[in-house]
Parts: C-alpha cells; sequence; structure tokens
C-alpha cells in the first residue's frame, strides 16, 4: 500500500516537480489507520492530500502523502431541507452538479471550484458570496496521533473568511474523512456579486424565476472566461487571500486610488487584492517558469512546470512590493510543503 520516492507533479495544480519519500493512496478507514500506524512508526510527518489544487510544494517532502480516496454520496430530502453525506475523497464540482441537476439549490456559487469534499472544511472555501460554513453541518474526522475517529459540528470548527481550525489551533492533527451538510428546501439565490448580475441581465433572466441550475451556469461560464484550467495553465487558484483592514487605512487608499476595490466587511474593509497586485503592475509577468495570469492578476501560474522556489520567490517579491506601495501585506492562500 505504501510506495517510495514518488513524484508528486501530476498530485499537485501548480505542477510543481517535487518528489515524496512514501505516499498512499487510501481508500477505506482500515487504509487510512494503517498509513497513520505507518508513518508514527518511522516518525514521518504527513501531508494529507485531496486534488493539490490548493498546495505550494517548496521541495521533495520528507514524509507520508497520504491521499484521501473515500468515496460515498448520499443526498436526503427531509422536511426543511436535504442532507448530504459525502466521503472526503469525492469531488466537490461534481457533487455541487448532483444537487443543481436534481434541482436542489444551496451550492451553485461554489460550482467549478477544483478538489476533494474533504479540503472544502480546512479553508472554508468560498465563492461568489457563499461560503462552506453556510451549507455545513459536521464533519468526521481522524486524528492523525491515535487513529480515533471524531465529529466536529460547526462551532468546533471556528471558521471564518478562508479560515477554519484546521488551519489555526488542530492543524495537522486531523484527517478528514466526511462532510455532512445542509441544504434548505426554500432556495433564494444569491446573485449580489457584479459579474454575476452582469450575466443574468445579459441573458434576460428574472431573478424571480432563476433556477440554481442556471445560477451554475453563470458561475461556471464566468469563471471559465478569467480563470485558467490548471490542466492548461497550471496554477493554484487565487494566491493570496483579499486582505481586510482597518478603516482609515481604507479611506487613505480611497482617497489616493478613487478606483480602489474593496468591500465592507464587518467594521473593517476587505479590498480586492488582484485589484492591488493588478495595479502594481504585476499583471500578465512571466519571470522564467513562473508568472501572473494575465486575465485576473490573483492567480500566479507555472506554465513552465518550475520548481516551487521559483513561485515562492514570485509570491514574496509581490508582496514586499504591496506592502511598499499601499501598506497592505498580503497572505499567501494556499498551504505551504514541506
Ligand atoms: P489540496 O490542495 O489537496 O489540500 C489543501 C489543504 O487541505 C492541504 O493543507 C491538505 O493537507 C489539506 N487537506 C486536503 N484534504 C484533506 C483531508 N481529507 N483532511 C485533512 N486535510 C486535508 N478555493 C476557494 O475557496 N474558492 C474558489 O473559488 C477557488 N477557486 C479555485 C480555482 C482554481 C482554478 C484553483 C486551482 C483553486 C481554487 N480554489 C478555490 C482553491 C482550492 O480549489 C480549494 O481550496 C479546494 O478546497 C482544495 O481542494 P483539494 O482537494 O485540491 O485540496
Ligand atoms: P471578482 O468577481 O472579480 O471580485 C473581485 C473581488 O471582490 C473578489 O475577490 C471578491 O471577494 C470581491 N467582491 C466582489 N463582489 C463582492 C460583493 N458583492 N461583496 C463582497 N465582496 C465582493 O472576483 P474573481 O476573482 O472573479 O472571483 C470570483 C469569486 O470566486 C470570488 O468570490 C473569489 O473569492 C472566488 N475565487 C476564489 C479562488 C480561490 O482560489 N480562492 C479562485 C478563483 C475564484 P471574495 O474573494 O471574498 O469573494
Amino acid at each position: 500500500m505504501i510506495e517510495t520516492d514518488i513524484d508528486l507533479q501530476p498530485h499537485n495544480t501548480l505542477a510543481i516537480s517535487a518528489r515524496s519519500a512514501h505516499f498512499a493512496r487510501v481508500r477505506s478507514l482500515d487504509e487510512l489507520r494503517e498509513a497513520l500506524v505507518f508513518a508514527r512508526a518511522k516518525k514521518l510527518p504527513i501531508l494529507p492530500l485531496g486534488g493539490g489544487s490548493n498546495i505550494v510544494l517548496t521541495g521533495d517532502f520528507p514524509g507520508l502523502v497520504i491521499q484521501v480516496d473515500l468515496r460515498g454520496l448520499s443526498l436526503q430530502a427531509e422536511a426543511n431541507s436535504h442532507s448530504i453525506e459525502a466521503a472526503a475523497g469525492e469531488n466537490w464540482h461534481q457533487l455541487v452538479m448532483t444537487t443543481v441537476n436534481n434541482g436542489i439549490g444551496g451550492l451553485e456559487n461554489l460550482s467549478l471550484i477544483p478538489g476533494k469534499i474533504g479540503a472544502a472544511p480546512i479553508q472554508n472555501i468560498g465563492a461568489y458570496g457563499v461560503e462552506l460554513c453556510d451549507r455545513f453541518m459536521s464533519l468526521q474526522a481522524m486524528e492523525i496521533a491515535t487513529g480515533e475517529l471524531h465529529d466536529f459540528g460547526k462551532d468546533d470548527c471556528d471558521f471564518a473568511y478562508r479560515d477554519s481550525v484546521f488551519k489555526g489551533r488542530l492543524r495537522d492533527q486531523y484527517i478528514i474523512t466526511q462532510v455532512n451538510l445542509q441544504l434548505p428546501q426554500e432556495w433564494l439565490p444569491r446573485v449580489d456579486y457584479p459579474a454575476l448580475q452582469q450575466y443574468i441581465v445579459g441573458h434576460n433572466w428574472e431573478i424571480d424565476s432563476l433556477t440554481p441550475i442556471q445560477v451554475a451556469q453563470a458561475v461556471i461560464d464566468i469563471r471559465s472566461s478569467k480563470l485558467p484550467l490548471p490542466d492548461e495553465i497550471p496554477n493554484a487558484g487565487s494566491f493570496f487571500k483579499n486582505p481586510v483592514v482597518d478603516t482609515d487605512l481604507y479611506q487613505s487608499l480611497k482617497a489616493e486610488h478613487p478606483d480602489l476595490v474593496a468591500y465592507a466587511a464587518g467594521e473593517h474593509w476587505k479590498l480586492a487584492a488582484g485589484w492591488l497586485i493588478d495595479r502594481a503592475g504585476w499583471r500578465g509577468l512571466r519571470r522564467r517558469a513562473v508568472g501572473v495570469h494575465e486575465r485576473q492578476a490573483l492567480v500566479l501560474i507555472n506554465p513552465g512546470r518550475g520548481a516551487g522556489g521559483e513561485l515562492v520567490q514570485l509570491a514574496q517579491d509581490i508582496a514586499e512590493d504591496i506592502h511598499t506601495k499601499f501598506g497592505v501585506y498580503l497572505e499567501p492562500e494556499p498551504r505551504f510543503y514541506p
């Protein structure tokens, strides 16, 4: 079951070439437990892997990569909701399509996000104003240290903007095995993002008679028109989180740059990181194997399939430049390994 010295290039959407000392694809809870026993005996660090669409490999991984390939999906209508139980290895976008094709709304704004269901809670995936936590009920995860299964309710997960307890206090302690969602019977479309509104107006669709599958189609079309497909141009989606700043900094930036793209976030302001990177002149830049996508400056690309170090250097240079020009710190969204 455990392979050694495996090339991770096919297992990360940035197509970074790096090797893993050990690699296991697990298809059952027993196999997962065995893999953990192996890692514990050899004192190996563990990298739980889904679709590899939110990781940056900065070098070879000296431990055990565990590709979580647990399968199973059930969808049940209840009195006021639809409940979903999905094993961690199921594909996220396919789950979204299964729901909208059955006329069930609630996940359509999250269409076309790459990766597996088990990774979705890690950064509380979000797009077009909807986050996983809006539909989340609970999850099951195996503790790495003991092999025991634990249940986590919504309050246990500390979900926040592209964040959860699994990126913070419980980082590297659990492998998610199953995620349970709840979708409302009474569906209301969430189409307040400008790109979605423009699409709907452009197609002469009436908001009152929209269906979940129409919203999914809109999201898929908009995303396909501006985001590079990882199979064609290797990338990990947004490389940086949108920075959230206080009102003073927002107001001084807005005075200096009236076209700044920013949205109120409680008492703070969320700045569009893509706008900052674009305005700083990085959009479309190529540097050896890596670069910044020409249609979306928030997406760093690896068309030359270079090493992780090149990409990390580019990201550092961008972040430093943004700090110098705007006084704002950019924080990477993907996780770096080792
Ligand atoms: P991986 O990259 O394999 O893993 C990501 C992290 O989760 C790693 O730290 C890994 O160790 C951990 N992990 C994975 N599976 C498990 C598990 N079962 N248990 C414990 N830890 C685990 N994200 C958004 O939020 N919104 C978007 O709109 C969006 N769009 C994207 C578009 C593109 C083109 C790309 C390439 C990425 C995009 N992303 C987006 C980022 C990414 O798709 C999501 O974060 C996704 O949830 C990652 O899933 P994955 O299976 O590929 O995770
Ligand atoms: P966009 O629609 O061009 O918008 C630019 C930024 O403005 C986005 O980052 C978004 O923040 C914010 N925004 C726009 N309208 C908003 C509103 N009404 N209220 C609050 N914030 C608003 O963004 P895009 O790059 O094409 O991406 C579209 C959506 O897909 C976004 O939600 C984005 O997060 C998501 N996406 C994520 C990834 C990833 O890897 N994480 C990759 C591609 C797309 P938010 O990002 O907070 O939504």
